[in-house]
């Protein structure tokens, strides 16, 4: 009840809060007051609410209470008026606690905490301390306080995976990466309303494709890349590899695509007992949304809004500063949370943004990928894949372009796209003379 005062005096405290606590509420010694209220998805600053949350997410609001004379006050509970596109009373999630002055942000059960999701850009979120009159006080005219807060818009995001057979270790076991799962920390730590993690397919790697090397590693993140436009240019497409490698996953922020390994094999190649998956699809997504590595911990206490890691890891809610922010590599899932500076720069990238719009799916098979180089002086053409581990731009289309690509069937033209290329290199794999143009083109049709 009273953890804070073990050690030198603990008996004595002790017996000086019990005394209180079953005192207090007949007594009417006390007055309760709100000292502040935090609102959180995620990450929040201990200071002001600073930091930029999102509608349409799950929502969690913190209230520190103050009594005065400093004392432990049992039976105190409040209530929350939500007041947005709609008014709507919420009870707490965790009422009646026990608390005094000075309960810190790593102390979940001494704050009175709620959840809701906010439906409106601004919302006045009132407090309304011990509704139930359970407590008696000195002074009952002090007991609410409203906090009007500010919501930027519903975030969409969309992440497709592929569970890959991979060197005959046969596919990931689908109850780790399934929805609910295999994307429960991205859930609980990214600024996003609305995460739409789906299935894309299942593959087949041989063991030739080494993800041990660094030039058939490359090879692989290009043919996801390819993957990822053949179903539909979707934001971000991620392959779960069975079992261990040497490293936990990789990622190319150029081309929206990662992989990782789910650890959960019995080779006894992982290193160490600690579950990372979870997060290392986290950490590869966060490379792609621009950000590289750090050793930082976090700035503030975190708080998992969903409570999804509590039985499974036995972490609790509140994610203490010591965690290693994301973006640390190789920490483990029990060990890491996003830090405020990682949720601020999500929350600014393109894809999660405003306008960061729902994908659109089913729509492999409905595209042509042609990739090659062009030499103007030669006359030289060459179509075949010259991807040597580093990407090409993807050149576009353009209604004028000078460089018509056409497919035919007999002598019917099926489809035709114009582009250009503007940029001319003199190295290109296989031609060496004059200045030839790689392009890399994939038309939607
Ligand atoms: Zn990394």
């Amino acid at each position: 009840m009273n953890q804070r005062n073990s050690g030198i005096g603990s008996f004595l405290s002790l017996v000086a809060a019990l005394t209180c606590i079953a005192t207090s509420a007949q007594a009417g010694g006390v007055d309760l007051t709100i000292n502040r209220i935090e609102v959180t998805q995620g990450i929040q600053s201990e200071t002001g609410n600073t930091v930029q949350l999102v509608e349409g997410r799950e929502t969690t609001v913190r209230v520190y209470i103050d009594s005065s004379p400093n004392t432990w006050v049992g039976e105190v509970d409040a209530s929350l008026e939500v007041d947005g596109a709609s008014v709507r009373t919420i009870g707490s999630l965790n009422g009646p606690i026990d608390m005094n002055t000075g309960t810190t942000a790593a102390e979940w059960d001494h704050t009175i905490n709620f959840c809701f999701i906010p439906n409106a850009p601004i919302v006045d979120l009132t407090v309304t301390l011990d509704p139930d009159n359970r407590v008696a006080e000195t002074d009952e005219g002090n007991n609410t306080s409203v906090l009007s807060m500010g919501f930027t818009c519903e975030t969409n995001w969309t992440v497709g995976y592929l569970a890959v057979d991979y060197a005959g270790l046969g596919l990931p076991d689908s109850s780790l990466i399934e929805p609910g799962r295999g994307d429960a920390f991205i859930n609980a730590s990214f600024p996003v309303s609305n995460l739409n993690y789906y299935k894309l397919g299942e593959i087949s790697l041989s063991s030739s494709v080494d993800l041990e090397d660094n030039v058939t590693r490359s090879g692989f993140l290009i043919s996801l890349w390819v993957y990822r436009l053949l179903y539909g240019d979707i934001p971000q497409l991620y392959a779960w590899i069975p079992g261990c490698l040497s490293y936990n996953g990789r990622s190319v922020d150029l081309l929206d695509v990662s992989f990782g390994n789910t650890e959960f094999d019995t080779s006894g190649t992982c290193s160490g007992p600690c579950n990372r998956y979870q997060r290392t699809i986290a950490h590869e997504l966060e490379h792609n949304l621009g950000m590289s590595h750090s050793t930082g911990t976090l700035d503030w206490h975190g708080v998992d809004i969903y409570g999804i890691f509590d039985s499974e890891f036995g972490v609790k809610r509140i994610r203490p500063y010591s965690l290693a922010e994301l973006m640390w590599g190789g920490k483990c899932t029990g060990t890491a949370w996003v830090d405020t500076w990682e949720w601020t720069n999500m929350l600014a990238h393109e894809q999660i943004n405003c306008s960061g719009l729902p994908d659109e799916r089913g729509r492999l098979g409905q595209a042509i990928l042609v990739s090659g180089y062009l030499n103007d002086s030669t006359g030289n053409m060459e179509m075949d894949i010259v991807f040597e581990g580093v990407p090409l731009p993807d050149v576009g289309t353009s209604p004028t372009g000078r460089y018509l690509l056409r497919e035919m069937a007999g002598s019917i033209v099926t489809f035709e796209a114009r582009f250009d290329i503007d940029e001319c290199e003199s190295d290109i794999e296989g031609d060496d003379t004059g200045c030839a143009r790689a392009f890399g083109l994939t038309v939607l049709v």
